[in-house]
């Protein structure tokens, strides 16, 4: 059996794979460096300020929430602590669900909604089917 892994295609499919990778570390290290240029070292929400010591807990969070959103003039940026930029993204989230629930009327679903009905469907039909010979 010849080895495969040394084929032209997976050779081609790593060295692919690997700098797409690169890309997109290269990126995402840029725009933080670039923000880190741009604005003052200190957290946007809770005003604590860092140094060369503790640089890399200070993060760089996507306004909009779009991370490929990165025009070179920062207005997409901004500097948050990394617990900070944790809360801000946790809130995000959950507004988006309260917003889903709100959407949803959920008053109404419990009523007409029976997750049991097919789950006994089921059951039945197995055990008529498990009943015979
Ligand atoms: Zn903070
Ligand atoms: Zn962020």
């Amino acid at each position: 059996m010849p080895a495969k892994r040394s084929t032209p295609d997976a050779g081609r499919l790593d060295r692919i794979v690997a700098e797409a990778r690169r890309t997109a570390a290269g990126r995402e290290k840029g725009y933080r460096e670039q923000a880190l240029k741009l604005y003052p070292w200190v957290c946007g929400r809770c005003a604590r300020e860092f140094s060369h010591a503790n640089l890399q807990l200070l993060e760089a969070h996507h306004r909009d929430g779009n991370h490929d959103n990165n025009p070179p003039d920062g207005s997409n940026w901004e500097l948050l602590c990394t617990y900070c930029h944790e809360a801000e993204h946790r809130k995000v989230l959950d507004n988006a669900g309260r917003g889903g629930d709100q959407a949803g009327g959920g008053k109404d679903s419990p009523a007409t909604y029976r997750p049991f009905e097919k789950l006994g469907a089921l059951l039945t039909r197995k055990s008529d089917e498990s009943d015979k010979p």
